[in-house]
């Protein structure tokens, strides 16, 4: 069951509005090397993208300045095409109903022209999650387009001899026509953790955070390393608090550029907070009545956790309401 129907059937009952986890494509892996003839089909649709740029298309008649819903991200191929995307660098997401999915790369430079038509967005993936602009199934898409384009991006040469790659598979392999490697895009395994202990949690502030927010600790998973081990090491080395019993909450697509979001609750050992401060200006523990108000942003000192389209969020409103994660 895909998971936006999990969400519907109210089974991932307190996930609703978390972003990039919405899409019903099928990914269609086995039907990638038909590529070239699905760019011909006439009912194809792309998605525009240049860097951290997206382009989205105003939907017919959406009225008001909300701009929830207003937006589409999946335009037809041609427009795509005419618009200035890169046919030729086209990674095929998935298949909708039997129509192919792509989304084509764009040259930085034809963004400001694209600003200016009266039906077209020139935008960024985190304010179209904040903003709900697009439907979740298509915020879903853009996750793996966005993250698709960036492993491109970084990945025009062999990293085993040098040479330059071909494309092959609908843009899901690279490979070298000169020592035979082959690349395939990269996912990088994040772990985020809320620790508790008790009614208390353990949060903290990086300096690129939005002021007043506070939210969960976080770090990459480093080879050799088991989820929990993360989360044991991350927590000791930021914070300075010891952890024991690890539970895996639920993950997320991350694609800044190319993660994967593993969500943790942890159980605290211990209670002194030593920061490390080339990772976090400040970490302090919270009680779970201080923390509600930090989800409903009407705490008095004006304090936040992050919106809802973040797992974070999520992590901290489950230790709120006292909810317990689904087993397994
Ligand atoms: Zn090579």
């Amino acid at each position: 069951m895909a998971t936006s129907e999990l969400i519907a059937t109210g089974e991932l009952g307190f996930w609703p509005h978390l972003g990039y986890v919405g899409s019903r494509l099928d990914r269609a892996s086995e039907r990638r090397a038909e590529t070239p003839d699905m760019l011909r089909d006439t009912r194809a649709r792309a998605c525009l993208i240049a860097g951290e740029s997206v382009v989205l298309r105003r939907r017919p008649g959406a009225s008001g300045d909300d701009p929830a819903g207003a937006y589409e991200a999946l335009i037809d191929l041609g427009r795509a095409v005419a618009l200035g995307g890169r046919i030729s660098e086209a990674c095929l997401l998935g298949l909708a109903d039997g129509v192919p999915h792509f989304v084509l790369p764009l040259h930085a430079a034809a963004l400001a022209a694209l600003a200016e038509a009266p039906d077209l967005l020139v935008t960024d993936l985190r304010s179209i999650a904040v903003g709900e602009m697009v439907t979740p199934e298509e915020l879903g898409e853009l996750a793996t387009a966005k993250a698709m384009i960036a492993w491109h991006a970084r990945r025009s040469f062999c990293s085993n001899c040098g040479h330059r790659l071909n494309v092959a598979e609908g843009g899901w392999r690279r490979e070298c026509p000169e020592c035979g490697a082959q690349h395939f895009p990269r996912t990088d395994p994040v772990v985020i953790m809320l620790t508790h202990d008790g009614d208390n949690c353990l949060l903290g502030r990086s300096p690129r955070f939005a002021p007043g927010m506070w939210s969960c600790l976080a770090g990459f998973v480093e080879p050799g390393e088991t989820f929990e081990e993360a989360v044991r090491r991350e927590t000791l080395e930021e914070a300075g608090i010891r952890t024991g019993a690890v539970r895996y909450v639920a993950s997320q697509p991350w694609p800044f550029p190319m993660s994967v979001m593993i969500g943790m609750h942890a159980q605290a050992l211990s209670r002194e907070i030593t920061i490390d401060a080339n990772e976090l200006e400040a970490a302090r523990w919270f009680s779970r009545e201080e923390a509600q108000l930090l989800l409903t942003r009407t705490h008095p000192d004006g304090l936040i956790a992050p919106p809802k389209m973040a797992i974070a969020h999520h992590l901290l409103r489950a230790f709120v309401e006292g909810r317990d994660p689904p087993a397994g």
